[in-house]
């Protein structure tokens, strides 16, 4: 279904922040599209010997502000308008937080949780085999998304430092710390996230100290939000986790602390000690301060909007929230704040990742943090000040600060 596909979705926020930002036909064509884009299929040796073809993509969809910067997923389902759309999120994101990248993505249609260790490492040096004329620090850098680790950046690393023949650690984010990896990287995405929840909580005179929390979606990012809101805030109870095998509620609070060792040990939530179960379509609906979405897209839609009653939602996840569900939330009062904002800390390390290895100067972890915090906060007030001067919910005003941004940058470079 057309209305379901990312990229289609994409354009169509893109459509709207354009009409009201009043930018010429040219800028609007230049921006509705990746201005380059690659595919590849990559001969990968198995080890039963057999050779099979994996299909392969990288976007570069705007450059004007900076190199392309984007992921690699690896993921069963994907195609060249997932990375399309996940590449124009990277550009708005990188923008919203105002660091001198443009946004790009890269994928590999694959299953890797078929792929053993020694073919996984194969896959990766082949991808950057295909990519690497296309790649350079100045020019368009990846780092991990879905299902790819700073293992998997490590010998991408070392497939193009081979090919190059000489060091370039700032062509690849996300990597193991002893490969010039960025302290604070790990809980970057959530961390980030959790400070745009202070700033909101601020915004709205929520007492942070005494918020209810819920987290769809006990992942990488969902784990780390569960302690870092308690931290970052003061306080706070998290009343409901879920995974994919379903979720867990106390009306008392859950130990953030407990759940992950309870997750690491079983790999689910459900069945955590001192719990009732939820349904993930219940815990969504929970009357909380607030929400995170950290699972996967599409989980608010126009059929469950209505019940949402969070005061915050914070959309850690990309895209968990459909075009129809945003005008419902606002219109009730939900105070979202849109993906590419709330999750934009990991992209935002990333760059730091990137300003250390230029430098081959390290930071320590208080250093990133208070970096990352001032970006995230700067972030978070330039879109809520767009939202109320132009009366719109958060997601259009990020794409308004965004989307001027980008459009001013392609104008100074004489391309529109
Ligand atoms: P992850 O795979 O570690 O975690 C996802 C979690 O969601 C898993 O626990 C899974 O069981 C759960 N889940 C899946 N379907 C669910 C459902 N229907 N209901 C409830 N839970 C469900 O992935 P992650 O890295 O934490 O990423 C989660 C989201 O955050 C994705 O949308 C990703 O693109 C986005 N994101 C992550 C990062 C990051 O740094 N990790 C950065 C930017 C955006």
């Amino acid at each position: 279904m057309s209305e379901l596909n990312p990229f289609k979705i994409a354009q169509a926020q893109l459509d709207e922040a354009v009409g009201i930002l009043g930018l010429d036909k040219a800028t609007h064509d230049l921006l509705r599209w990746p201005m380059r884009e690659f595919r590849f299929l990559l001969p990968v040796r198995m080890d039963s010997g057999e050779t099979r073809i994996f299909h392969a993509y990288r976007v570069q969809y705007n450059a004007a502000r900076g190199p392309t910067k984007g992921g690699l997923r690896w993921h069963p389902d994907e195609t060249i308008d997932t990375v399309r759309a996940l590449a124009a999120w990277m550009t708005w994101k990188t923008s919203v937080v105002d660091i001198p990248l443009g946004g790009g993505k890269g994928g590999v249609t694959c299953n890797p949780k078929e792929l053993s260790e020694t073919e996984k490492e194969r896959l990766a040096r082949a991808y950057i085999r295909a990519a690497a004329p296309h790649l350079a620090v100045d020019r368009d850098v990846p780092a991990p998304d879905v299902y790819t680790t700073p293992q998997i950046m490590a010998w991408m690393l070392d497939e193009y430092e081979t090919i190059q023949g000489c060091k370039h650690p700032g062509v690849i984010t996300g990597k193991p710390i002893p490969l010039g990896g960025s302290q604070g990287r790990g809980d970057a995405t959530a961390r980030g996230g959790v400070y745009t929840v202070r700033e909101a909580t601020k915004a709205l005179g929520i007492d942070a100290a005494k918020t209810s929390y819920a987290i769809q979606g006990f992942g990488n990012a969902g784990q780390f939000a569960a302690t870092l809101h308690r931290e970052v805030l003061g306080g706070g109870t998290l009343a409901a986790i879920s995974d994919s095998g379903g979720g867990v509620y106390c009306k008392n609070g859950i130990d953030p602390d407990k759940a992950i060792h309870y997750k690491q040990e079983t790999g689910r939530v459900a069945g955590l000690p001192g719990t009732e179960p939820i349904s993930n379509e219940d815990l969504l609906e929970l009357d909380v301060d607030v929400l995170y979405p950290s699972a996967l897209e599409n989980a608010i839609t126009a059929d469950n909007a209505a019940r949402i009653k969070a005061k915050i939602s914070c959309e850690l996840a990309n895209g968990p929230t459909t075009p129809e569900a945003d005008k419902i939330l606002f219109k009730n009062g939900v105070f979202v704040i849109p993906d590419f904002l709330a999750n934009a800390g990991g992209v935002t390390v990333s760059y730091f990742e990137q300003v250390q290895n230029t430098y081959n100067y390290y930071w320590t972890l208080e250093d990133v943090h208070s970096q990352l915090d001032r970006r995230m906060t700067d972030a978070f007030h330039a879109v809520h000040d767009m939202s109320k001067k132009e009366s719109v919910h958060m997601r259009l005003a990020a794409y308004l600060v965004s989307v001027s941004r980008v459009a001013e940058a392609c104008k100074l470079r004489g391309w529109v």
